[in-house]
């Protein structure tokens, strides 16, 4: 391995902290808290002004509006081991959640809607009443997450690379058989499309679930989407789809509450530019600015082209580094935002106090819009999903009005043209582009809210460029850290020799979304990291 002989820093580790955590985004606060309550001095560094990473609460429209620019939803994060290790200690700090019966829908063009509610008797009989049979459907799908759950969280969230997954997989097979293993294997692998075609019959209940998988950075034919789809929406149907108080940045306050309190720091304005290696060991990083800070330990929440192109730029590993280079990001996100004069009058009934609600047809609509932005076109007819946060939380806005939240998950990294040919583009995001599209988004919201117009006080959209000007793992403004497809999940995240975060760098550990066991507000890797370093 070659080497930073230039490496000039302080040696004395007794002065530095015991791990320095690149980045500040929810697996870098899970890493850091967890490790500060184990009693490890841990300094975060963000490059970024505001520390939180895709968690950020802003008055992004008017004054009093005070809206989550990115994540919003905290179901993964609230049902996580990390949620269940820190939820007493972040309590402590003011964390609090905010909760609906109600946490997801879909509205169709036509205006039919289906709302799911955290109680599995009303969603039976609501599923049954639409197809004869859907609900005795609907109890076996989450029945059979909730059965198969100690397995099925263990692959999701474990590290998977370990004796203990070796001993969970003899378990299965003494239970299971081994070929009831690979039937169950087999099952898993199902694509969303085939799950939805096959099990239910209401057209209606295929669109509640098919803009799911969107959310897992797949589409309805990904393979695997279908068992994604049974866990969200066992998720969604037992733990609802919980904001946090106040907003995902008063989230990330009470993490540095957390953190200082044990003597930690999160510093923001300082971008790490080098990861100082030596002898096969890290000892330390090296700041944009030319500051150095020493340290045998570096937990690095960044995608794998920043890792290997700029932080290890000078070490010599060129597995990973051909292995980042054929690392592939996903569709990129698109957020819509308004400020309203008041609470939205949904034209469909039902829908007053939905966390979130998908506008989108079904199965067919679903894919076609991820098949258009995956070609790098903008989506005739996108996926659109509404966040009523106001609903949950009225702390979000002045008394009386009312905020939405809108996350498309479907658009163009590199825009290439319009599906509809009615935008003309540049082959960017321009301003001109991003706000074309965001008109195209709000038609369709208005078609389903009573007198939009009226009550619209301002809107702030960002595209994908936008998300990567702020936050540079969101490369392309891919939210998922790269594409969630077999290829590039469980055992090969990010890599496909990857081996829990570890290479051939001592003391270096990667986190973050692109890393097993992947994106979301869950902390998996973060908690994982702290795990092997004996929190
Ligand atoms: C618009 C949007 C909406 C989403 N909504 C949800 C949701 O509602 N629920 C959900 O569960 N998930 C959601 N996700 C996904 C989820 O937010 C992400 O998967 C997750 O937050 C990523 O966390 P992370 O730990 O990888 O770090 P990130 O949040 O990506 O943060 C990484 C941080 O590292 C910093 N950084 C990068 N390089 C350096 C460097 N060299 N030096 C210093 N700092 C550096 C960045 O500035 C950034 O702050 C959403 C994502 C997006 C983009």
């Amino acid at each position: 391995m070659e080497e930073n002989d230039d490496f000039n820093t302080r040696r004395d580790l007794s002065m530095c902290p015991d791990h320095v955590i690149i980045g500040s985004g929810i697996n870098a606060l899970v890493a850091g808290a967890m490790l500060s309550l184990k009693g490890d001095r841990v300094l975060l560094l963000e490059r970024e002004e505001v520390p939180g990473g895709c968690l950020r609460t802003e008055e992004i429209t008017l004054p009093g509006f005070r809206h989550d620019v990115m994540a919003a939803t905290w179901v993964l994060f609230m049902t996580s081991p990390a949620g269940a290790a820190l939820g007493p200690h972040l309590a402590r700090h003011g964390f609090d959640y905010c909760h609906t019966p109600h946490p997801t829908a879909v509205l169709r063009p036509d205006g039919q809607a289906l709302v799911l509610t955290t109680d599995r008797a009303k969603n039976i009989a609501a599923f049954d009443a639409l197809a004869a049979g859907d609900g005795a459907a609907h109890a076996s799908d989450v029945g059979g997450v909730e059965a198969d759950a100690p397995f099925l969280f263990a692959l999701l969230g474990g590290a998977l690379w370990s004796w203990p997954t070796v001993k969970l997989m003899w378990g299965q097979v003494r239970k299971r058989g081994l070929r009831g293993l690979a039937a169950w294997f087999g099952r898993a692998l199902v694509p969303a499309r085939g799950w939805l075609e096959t099990t239910y019959a209401s057209p209606l209940v295929q669109a509640l679930y098919a803009p799911w998988v969107l959310h897992c950075g797949l589409t309805p034919e990904s393979t695997y989407s279908g068992q994604m789809g049974k866990v969200i929406a066992f998720a969604l149907e037992a733990a609802g789809a919980p904001i946090v108080k106040g907003g995902s940045g008063a989230g990330v306050a009470a993490f540095r509450a957390l953190i200082e309190a044990k003597g930690g720091e999160i510093r923001c304005g300082a971008d790490v530019d080098r990861i100082l290696v030596r002898e096969g060991k890290v000892r330390g990083v090296a700041l944009a600015s030319g500051e150095e800070i020493a340290c045998a330990s570096v937990l690095a929440s960044v995608a794998p082209g920043q890792l290997q192109e700029r932080l290890l730029r000078d070490a010599n590993l060129p597995e990973d580094k051909a292995a980042a280079k054929a690392f592939r990001h996903g569709r990129g996100n698109f957020q819509l935002h308004y400020a309203l004069d008041r609470p939205p009058e949904w034209l469909a009934s039902g829908l007053d106090d939905v966390a979130l609600i998908h506008l989108a047809d079904g199965i067919d609509s679903v894919s076609k819009s991820a098949n258009e932005a995956e070609r790098g076109m903008l989506p005739a007819t996108p996926t659109i999903c509404v966040g009523q946060p106001h609903r949950l939380d009225p702390s979000r806005c002045p008394e009386g009005k009312a905020i939405l939240w809108l996350q498309i998950p479907d658009a163009p990294r590199a825009v290439k043209g319009d599906a509809a040919g009615q935008i003309t583009t540049d082959g960017s995001w321009s301003e001109a582009t991003r706000d074309a599209f965001a008109d195209r988004i709000e038609g369709i919201l208005k078609q389903h809210i009573r007198d939009f117009d009226a009550i619209k006080l301002a809107r702030r959209a960002y595209s994908p460029a936008d998300l990567e000007a702020m936050n540079a793992n969101l490369v392309g403004g891919d939210p998922y850290g790269g594409l969630c497809t077999i290829d590039q999940f469980f055992l090969f995240r990010p890599y496909p020799h990857s081996t829990n975060g570890r290479g051939l760098v001592r003391g270096l550990i990667h986190i973050g979304a692109s890393t097993h066991p992947g994106p979301g507000l869950g902390g998996g890797s973060g908690f994982l990291a702290a795990k092997r370093l004996g929190a």
